[in-house]
């Protein structure tokens, strides 16, 4: 492989479509008539809103209806103190910030935990009840709103005019966006792309996944403010209305259309539906010959039509119009990430006594008890719901023990969760391959060094991340490598055959540098050559000191490698020893040889 090139010099596509877009923004002001002006005031607005969304809904998978609530909170205190108290703008903004960013800690902290349905719907419940918040309290005006706020002053320059606001509100989108993207392209943003469906995984890669999602919705709740304290520096006028349910479905319309899962989406959601509404305002009323919101029905039918067509809204439609040789940067050099301190070959590292674990009255894993010795690779053997991986899970804290106690390197861990068992050194692969499939392959191995670096999501935002992300992304591609996949480092994981993709989850355990690696399987769907290579990988890392715990159903493959075997049937331990003693035991004969197909 070609090590340290990192990509640059060419012009690529996408830079080309980003700098004419900028152009337009700066050309826009000065060609555009008032009106359309005001209209790219409003995009930018929405796009700020949805920007949250996008980062909230589309990457981490949490649906907020209620993001036009703290929009809302954003425009009214900073209407309340420049009107009421005659305060600056720029103190509004910090209150605002302050404000929301408290309600969404609130607010976020009782409902983000909630699965399905919940979240959804108590995001609509918030979201009508601020609205009233905001229509009935004298201080906010009532229904009548809050008029005269004054407009924003920087360094004597008054944002006055349509064209001036302009200015604002493009250059706190563009931030935005490029924030927002650093954002992804981080450590912390790895973690929030794995949120969605790979909560488990990163869990066990020591993401705190609930603080993460907490984390996220703040965020989006930040930049919802920032948009109100735009709009009410702008409008010079707060009311309600522009607060109401509607509003956050239609951010959400915004979102989706875009394409939840992409920056850029957000800022073609909000330029298309805004767009439409203001055409269809017109349009509507005079085809039904009568006044209403008539946009809301056609804006709920093109969704539905879209959605059908399409799940990943407009975006990547216009990203194909700018076709690309993706190339990305390849880690250039750099210096190793520490190690962790290894035990003593010999040493015991895992012991379960009595582990014990039933799903309803199912007995899954039957006080069970083996022991390890740091330095071995064990086999753990069995039929078909043996309960091989359920007894993986209770070792990782990925599912709790009913009883017995399981002691990794002399502590108990039985009741830890799977990130702090991670962080004592323990990694895993899964049976069913649990990887982010639209990310490469690189950064999805990334995740496993996750607990070896150490910036957040503000570093990230700032881009101070960058000196500890290109180690971490070293590592990463030090360990594809490892597994022989170089030559996919940047192929997104999910278009990998299945026992690739099956090396990429042994990949990126490595990257965590662990002391016990657990593989649930690791060989299945692996040709006759990729198994021998894998078996000699596991082998040369059992000979630097790392110990290995196997579960796999091929024979030859754990014969030929195993120290040990222990061998399960119907959750309890049927036979212990070396594979060939093992292999002459009547019992084992009897039952696991009956049981596999
Ligand atoms: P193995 O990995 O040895 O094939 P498992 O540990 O996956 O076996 O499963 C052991 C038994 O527990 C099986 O009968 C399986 O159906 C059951 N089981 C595993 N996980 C769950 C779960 N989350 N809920 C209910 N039953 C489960
Ligand atoms: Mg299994």
């Amino acid at each position: 492989m070609t090590g340290g090139r990192v990509s640059g010099g060419r012009v690529s596509a996408p830079r080309v479509a980003l700098g004419l877009f900028l152009v337009f923004l700066v050309a826009a002001p000065f060609v555009l008539s008032e009106f359309y002006v005001t209209l790219m005031n409003y995009i930018g607005l929405a796009a700020l809103v949805t920007l949250g969304l996008v980062l909230l809904t589309g990457v981490a998978g949490l649906m907020s209806f209620g993001q036009q609530a703290f929009v809302g909170i954003g425009a009214y205190t900073t209407a309340v103190l420049t009107t009421t108290y005659a305060l600056s703008p720029w103190l509004g903004l910090a209150a605002g910030l302050v404000l929301t960013g408290l309600a969404a800690l609130g607010i976020g902290a009782i409902t983000v935990r909630l699965s399905g349905h919940y979240l959804p719907i108590s995001t609509i419940a918030w979201g009508i009840a601020l609205y009233f918040v905001f229509g009935n309290l004298e201080i906010l005006g009532r229904y009548n709103g809050l008029q005269g706020v004054p407009p924003v002053t920087i360094a004597g320059w008054t944002v006055g005019s349509g064209r001036n606001s302009y200015v604002l509100i493009w250059i706190a989108t563009l931030v935005s966006l490029i924030a927002a993207r650093n954002l992804l392209d981080s450590r912390s943003g790895r973690a929030v792309r794995a949120l969605r469906f790979r909560g488990t995984m990163a869990e066990s890669f020591g993401v705190d996944t609930a603080r993460l999602k907490l984390v996220v919705f703040v965020y989006a709740a930040l930049l919802a403010a920032l948009s109100g304290w735009l709009y009410a520096h702008f409008l010079r006028f707060v009311s309600p209305g522009p607060f109401n349910v509607n509003a956050g479905i239609e951010y959400l319309f915004m979102a989706v259309v875009g394409g939840a899962s992409s920056v850029w989406g957000a800022v073609v959601g909000a330029s298309v539906l805004t767009m439409l509404k203001e055409w269809l305002k017109d349009l509507l009323p005079a085809l039904f010959e009568q006044s209403g919101n008539y946009e809301v029905i056609v804006f709920g039918v093109l969704m539905v039509a879209l959605l059908h067509r399409t799940r990943e809204g407009l975006m990547p439609a216009f990203a194909r119009l700018v076709p690309v040789a993706r190339r990305e940067a390849w880690p250039a050099e750099a210096a190793p990430l520490a190690r962790r301190e290894r035990p003593q070959p010999g040493e015991p590292l895992l012991e379960v006594r009595g582990a014990h674990r039933q799903f309803g009255g199912l007995v899954a894993v039957s006080h069970l008890s083996f022991e390890m010795k740091s330095g071995e690779i064990l086999g753990l053997i069995g039929p078909n719901g043996a309960g091989k991986s359920t007894m993986f899970n209770l070792v990782t804290g990925v599912l709790r023990a009913d009883g017995g106690e399981i002691l990794f390197r002399g502590e108990r861990i039985e009741r830890r969760a799977a990130r702090e068992i991670a962080r004592r050194g323990v990694a895993r692969t899964f049976q069913h391959v649990n990887l982010v499939g639209a990310m490469p392959v690189l950064e999805n191995v990334a995740i496993g060094a996750h607990l070896r670096g150490r910036h957040g999501t503000i570093a990230s935002v700032l881009r101070l991340d960058r000196a500890e992300e290109t180690v971490l992304r070293a590592e990463a591609a030090r360990q594809v490598e490892r597994v022989g996949l170089g030559g996919q480092l940047h192929d997104a994981a999910g278009s990998l055959p299945l026992g690739q993709q099956r090396l990429v989850e042994i990949a990126r355990a490595l990257a965590a540098d662990p002391v016990l690696l657990l593989l649930d399987e690791p060989a299945a769907g692996l040709r006759y050559r990729e198994k021998q290579s894998l078996a000699r990988l596991l082998r040369e890392l059992r000979d630097e000191g790392l110990s290995i715990l196997l579960v796999e159903h091929d024979m030859d493959f754990v014969m030929g490698l195993v120290d040990r075997l222990v061998v399960m049937d119907f959750g309890e331990k049927l036979a212990e020893g070396k594979p060939q003693d093992v292999q002459r035991n009547p019992a084992v004969i009897e039952a696991y040889l009956g049981g596999l197909e």
